[in-house]
């Protein structure tokens, strides 16, 4: 408790705020007592269920209302629970041995195998989630994740690292103003025979992948890129064919747009795919930051994954899943044109501060 507390305090001191006593908020250990217990965005049996625990399942709650509901982390996001299905565990199960808790202070921060980074990588945390100490070597720590199981983080991604706590908390990005002299491939997944994912209402997602290329395009030539796209109208175009284009220009950057699916309706939110390397993944990284600021979706974070146009791909490559067709919030917000907006924004902005790092 007493590190969660001298973090928060850190914390506050560097925002130039006042300290209050309201701020010695206990973290508490719960057990889920039920067989299926939805997780809420706000506290409110009517609010959007963002995810689902089972009987046995542990919870952090950081904050008990006096309506019944506890607030919690889920996915990196805040996120709430009834307390009725809820038991108290008891505090030496979160405080044992003085157990010092852990801070994420960065986005889609990598666990790995041993206290370097030659070490594989095993789990992503998101950023302000909090996790057990177990051991420390070196300027790496190992956490205890929720699952059990154990593994190692950079410590100046967590709060332990001081000099970051009362550094400014974001790093001022070089200015690039403009993207002249960069080459942008822009991959509208699907098209033709091919019409990717079916969401409500008989949306295809070629259709919505193509329109929101030809946004996000006009946004990258305003910017000043050159603007190369794999297809420009609702026909099929290989995956092959679609990595020998990026291939073919002298490509600094590839972006494959999709939209997601679902069978349960309420699963929702924007994720960012990389395949291998570091620059991809620094790509992915600034892009997914932006594509979640700029348009208020639920950020499904960045996912190592082994799609052909990125892993086939020899220039930093990403694929953008902009959303759940299947999704009715998702999908009214979706087909407005104030979301091609934001979407072809943050993808701009996530752009230029891949290029300024
Ligand atoms: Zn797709």
């Amino acid at each position: 408790m007493r590190i969660l507390f001298c973090s928060v305090v850190i914390t506050f001191f560097s925002l130039g705020l006042l300290i209050s006593s309201a701020l010695a908020e206990d973290v508490e250990t719960y057990e889920v007592g039920t067989s299926h217990l939805n997780v809420r965005s706000s506290p409110s049996h009517s609010a959007p269920i963002i995810g689902e625990l089972q009987k046995g399942d542990q919870i952090r709650g950081f904050e008990e209302n006096a309506f019944g509901w506890v607030k919690t982390y889920f996915g990196g996001e805040e996120a709430w629970v009834a307390s009725q299905y809820l038991s108290k565990q008891s505090n030496t199960i979160a405080t044992k041995g003085q157990e010092q808790l852990v801070t994420i202070v960065d986005n889609d921060v990598r666990v790995r195998t041993g206290p370097s980074t030659d070490h594989g990588i095993i789990h992503q945390v998101s950023k302000n989630s909090t996790y057990p100490m177990v051991n420390q070597a070196n300027d790496w720590v190992e956490v205890r994740l929720d699952d059990g199981s154990t593994g190692w983080i950079a410590m100046w991604l967590t709060d332990m690292n001081r000099e970051s706590a009362t550094a400014p908390v974001e790093e001022q990005p070089k200015n690039i103003t403009s993207l002249n002299g960069y080459n942008i491939v822009i991959d509208p997944g699907h098209g033709g025979e091919d019409p990717g994912a079916i969401g409500l209402n008989n949306v295809f997602e070629k259709d919505i992948t193509m329109n929101m290329a030809n946004a996000v395009a006009q946004k990258l030539r305003d910017a000043g890129a050159t603007v190369i796209m794999t297809r420009d109208n609702d026909y099929y175009v290989s995956l092959e064919k679609r990595t020998q284009i990026s291939r073919d220009y002298n490509t600094h950057v590839f972006i494959s747009l999709h939209y997601n699916a679902h069978p349960a309706h309420n699963i929702g939110g924007i994720e960012t795919h990389y395949s291998t390397g570091e620059s991809s993944y620094a790509l992915a990284k600034k892009v997914q930051a932006e594509l979640v600021s700029s348009t208020s979706m639920r950020g499904r974070g960045i996912q190592q994954s082994g799609f052909h146009v990125i892993r086939e791909n020899n220039v930093p490559s990403i694929l953008v899943e902009l959303g759940f067709i299947t999704n009715p919030n998702e999908l009214a917000y979706i087909q407005t044109q104030d979301y091609q907006n934001h979407v072809a924004n943050g993808i701009v902005e996530g752009i230029r501060h891949y290029f300024a790092q």
